[in-house]
């Protein structure tokens, strides 16, 4: 399939095709037909699938057939993230490079100023995260009675940060009459009761967790005793020639910086990212990373989606994500633009629950591995397979040898990331 067979506007396959891109990913297959002809849509897809510009194309298809006298907006994004928003508006700019379409983005960071500057002229699409556009609506500076399509991305992210609430307000703002869109990681049911309350007869597209799409991303996880043990085994795989560059996402701010000055301090070009930050300053980090001028960065969920760099070597877990969505969305941050990546999760005791979830939720068997020497007591104690056991194999450069045989005679150095242990002990 092609995108040629979308019969989107010339000026948009354009800009597709100098994006480099040679067919639409199944979330565009599915969902741009269906935006197209002015259906609801209820879909899931994660980041990573493509599922931007499944519909910021078709959108800016519409704008451009469709003129429009009035100042917008005509189109309104929610994001639960400003790193998420900004990510959007920069797919928004890329797709509609050659066509005059009027995007902005309005999130909490922003000035008050640069706002009021950007809503002087007739807006078509405004992304934004739910707070300040209910400021907005509330100081009557921006009126929703236009708005041809609503976009809700993220959807789950948006009601465990509590922001249902806000989206209500500002959908009972509308008109009402504009198509709907929700992209959610997934469809439990308060997410399907949101749907049924904003979406009339949508057509639904399940686009399954994309554990697919991360076939080219190595799975390990390494048992640790407590965090000093952690931080061992961090040391020991940063030091490794084969990271490039690293995300390593932590549960807390407070880690995320710890951790941050504690590799500044070995020497390492590393940069905290959270929450806490200024938006200006979480623009520098992750433009600074994103320009490979950082080597690691630091970061909680915040920076789980929606940051887009293609030579992320790797992906730490350094403590595990408490949602099984956000271990599928941390991961997705390396191996992009089909480059292999390697995702390490370090699991201590307490770490151990939420690893169960995540297996359940992506129906995965995570490789255990260990570092010769800095083994797990967890691991120590296990009853480990006999000599020629065919769980028993090694890790080097991401290739797995069946036995250590094999792996002395491909390996002459240490194994990089230690050996592999598929008869741990039960999670
Ligand atoms: P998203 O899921 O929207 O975060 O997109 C993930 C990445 O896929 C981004 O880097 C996009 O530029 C890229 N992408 C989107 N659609 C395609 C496509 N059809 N072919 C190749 N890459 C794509």
């Amino acid at each position: 399939m092609s995108f040629q067979t979308f019969n989107l506007d010339a000026s948009i396959l354009k800009a597709i095709q100098e994006a480099g891109y040679d067919q639409p990913t199944p979330i565009q297959t599915k969902s741009i037909p269906e935006i197209m002809l002015n259906k609801h849509v209820l879909a899931s897809a994660q980041t990573g699938t493509g599922k931007t510009a499944a519909f910021v194309l078709p959108i800016l298809d519409k704008l451009t057939k469709n003129r429009s006298e009035g100042r917008g907006p005509r189109v309104l994004i929610v994001s639960p993230t400003r790193e998420l928003a900004t990510q959007i508006t920069d797919s928004i700019k890329k797709y509609s490079r050659y066509l005059r379409i009027n995007s902005i983005t309005i999130t909490g960071g922003i000035s008050y100023g640069l706002q009021n500057r950007m809503f002087s002229k007739p807006i078509d699409i405004l992304v934004a995260t739910p707070g300040r556009l209910l400021d907005l609506y509330q100081q009557k500076k921006i009126n929703f009675k236009g708005l041809e399509v609503m976009i809700l991305d993220e959807a789950d992210r948006m009601l465990d940060m509590g922001f249902v609430p806000d989206i209500r307000k500002i959908y009972n703002a509308t008109s009402k009459k504009q198509q709907m869109l929700m992209f959610s990681a997934t469809f439990d049911p308060p997410i399907q009761k949101i749907a049924q309350e904003f979406l009339t007869n949508p057509v639904t597209i399940s686009i399954k967790p994309d554990v697919s799409g991360h076939k080219n991303i190595k799975q390990l996880i390494y048992f640790a005793d407590n965090q000093s043990h952690k931080q061992q085994m961090l040391d020991h795989f940063i030091k490794n020639d084969e990271v490039t560059q690293a995300i390593i996402f932590t549960a807390t701010k407070r880690m995320a910086d710890q951790l941050s000055d504690q590799l500044y301090h070995s020497d390492i070009k590393t940069s905290a990212l959270h929450g806490d930050m200024s938006q200006g300053s979480r623009t520098k980090t992750i433009n600074r990373f994103k320009r490979n001028e950082t080597k690691i960065l630091v970061a909680t969920d915040l920076a789980s989606r929606g940051i887009d760099v293609k030579n992320i070597s790797h992906v730490f877990n350094y403590d595990m994500p408490r949602f099984a969505e956000d271990y599928i969305h941390r991961i997705g941050r390396t191996g992009r633009a089909n480059n292999k990546g390697i995702a390490i999760s370090l699991v201590s005791p307490t770490d151990r629950e939420f690893l169960r979830k995540i297996e359940r939720f992506t129906n995965l068997k995570i490789e255990i591995a260990s570092i010769p020497g800095m083994e797990a007591t967890i691991l120590k104690e296990a009853k480990a397979p006999k000599r020629k056991s065919k769980g028993r194999s090694f890790v080097k450069k991401g290739k797995v040898f069946k036995n250590e045989a094999n792996a002395k005679k491909r390996i002459r150095s240490k194994p990089v990331f230690g050996k592999t242990n598929q008869s741990a002990p039960s999670r």
